[in-house]
């Protein structure tokens, strides 16, 4: 279609201005016209998210990493008692920075460190320890919405040698970088409003064996938490890889687990039965982590990688997997092995350990940015489309899709996304106020999956429907 043009006329000047109204107003009502012929929807940022990505800080994110590297080490099995030095030390100015947010926060933000004693495994731990996780919580606004979504990173560095809690064990990038982002989101976010309530936490006992965040997830599932998205933050601050010069400030990657770990063996039948081996709840969650953040942070691409962490490797986001929650693992997308769980050194004129002076602060802003509009674009859309459904009585070489309101928060309406099933990611989105809708694309050769929308275009996760019959 052709975008309609007005021929001008008048040479006064105030119908100039008129005028260009006019013809905005035609361009646009073509724009809209072209869309709804075609199906697809435009999407502007939300302006709120917008000024909050402007107030993530470089600077604010530096300052963070250096503090926690000046506590010589954050080893778990470091001392917990120190007032200067160590995992304790660590923690507890996490604390304060979080209770200084929280001052500021109109009594929604709270924060505490979750203590817990781990006993000696024989393994990393040779001896009880005291270990504890500093969280704080936004509570979110509306009574009615008790879902939970999660940022976390690891307070916790180590050396080469794992059980060494007394040398200099710096963590700046491994993961003062993702611990540092947990705190300038809560920085930002704890001065907003958001209905859904939104975690943040720095855990320990991460390079011990996950052991923080599997304290934390075994908790929130003994607890029912309605936890719809865990962004586990690890090693995002530095945009080289030790084998190359390439310096890569512009990708983020993010992996996620493809078959879910959690009941797999009761899913089984059906993720073979309908092709879904693509779209479980991880997932999901990483093509939104990618579609939301190209949305808000600019210069940055979201590589998903189809995977649940990198080559026979860990992170804090499994326990939660293996829980039955969404959760996924963002890290830079090269990572300098130099700088990683070295000992601080020089050796033949190289310089080995985790310094912040290795670090790109303006990279780690991006990265931080990434997890904050997700977070909030999360936590201000209505809950998921529930009882989604797609129409199999019949056989048809179209789809039909029908679905019930959500159970929390302002629906203005729904998209309803579709992919062929070789497409990594959604290729249309279409929008409706209904809830039902008529495609003419058959279920046999595409994918399909409903979210709501709120009026500020905030969307929830999608749900990918069931046959109904
Ligand atoms: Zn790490």
């Amino acid at each position: 279609m052709s975008i309609p043009t007005v021929t001008r006329e008048s040479p006064v000047i105030w119908p100039d201005f008129l005028f260009l109204i006019m013809k905005n107003v035609i361009f646009i009502g073509a724009v809209l016209m072209y869309c709804a012929v075609h199906g697809q929807t435009v999407i502007h940022r939300d302006a709120e998210i917008e000024r909050m990505v402007k107030e993530v800080n470089a600077d604010s994110l530096q300052s963070y990493v250096r503090t926690m590297v000046a506590f010589k080490t954050r080893s778990t099995v470091s001392s917990t008692t120190d007032s200067k030095i160590g995992i304790g030390a660590a923690r507890n100015w996490v604390l304060a920075k979080f209770n200084k947010f929280a001052a500021g926060s109109g009594g929604r933000l709270t924060a505490f460190i979750d203590t817990t004693t781990y006993a000696a495994d024989g393994s990393r731990v040779k001896n009880n320890i005291n270990l504890g996780n500093t969280i704080a919580t936004l509570k979110g606004a509306d009574p009615n919405d008790n879902r939970i979504f999660i940022i976390s990173g690891h307070l916790d560095s180590r050396r080469t040698d794992v059980l060494d809690g007394t040398n200099e064990a710096p963590g700046a990038n491994d993961d003062g970088s993702g611990s540092a982002a947990v705190i300038e989101c809560a920085r930002i976010m704890s001065r907003h409003t958001f209905p859904a309530t939104i975690i943040f936490v720095t855990v320990s006992g991460e390079e011990q064996g996950l052991l923080g965040s599997t304290y934390m997830a075994r908790k929130a599932k003994a607890a029912n938490w309605n936890i719809e998205a865990v962004l586990n933050n690890d090693i995002m601050g530095s945009n080289n890889s030790n084998q190359t010069d390439v310096i890569n400030n512009t990708q983020v990657r993010v992996f996620s687990e493809g078959l879910p770990a959690y009941e797999l063996d009761k899913q089984a039948k059906t993720i073979r039965q309908l092709g879904l081996e693509n779209d479980g709840k991880a997932r999901q969650l990483a093509r939104y982590v990618k579609e939301i953040g190209e949305r808000y942070v600019d210069n940055l691409q979201v590589v998903m990688i189809y995977r649940n962490d990198r080559f026979l490797r860990g992170g804090d986001h499994t326990p939660y997997v293996d829980n039955g929650y969404a959760a996924v693992r963002i890290t830079e997308m090269n990572e300098n092995f130099n700088h990683q769980h070295q000992d601080v050194r020089t050796e033949k004129g190289v310089v080995f350990g985790d310094l912040p002076e290795f670090m790109d602060f303006e990279y780690l802003r991006k990265n931080t940015a990434l997890n904050l509009v997700n977070l909030a674009n999360l936590a201000k859309a209505p809950g998921m489309p529930v009882d989604v459904k797609v129409e199999v009585r019949g056989l048809s070489n179209g789809t039909s899709i029908a679905w019930k309101a959500s159970a929390s928060g302002h629906v203005a309406g729904y998209y309803v996304l579709m992919r062929e099933t070789i497409s990594p990611v959604w290729q249309r989105k279409i929008y409706t106020t209904d809830m039902t809708i008529e495609l003419p694309y058959s279920k046999d050769n595409y994918f399909f999956a409903v979210q709501a929308v709120s009026e500020t275009g905030n969307e929830s996760l999608p749900v990918v429907p069931a046959p109904g019959r």
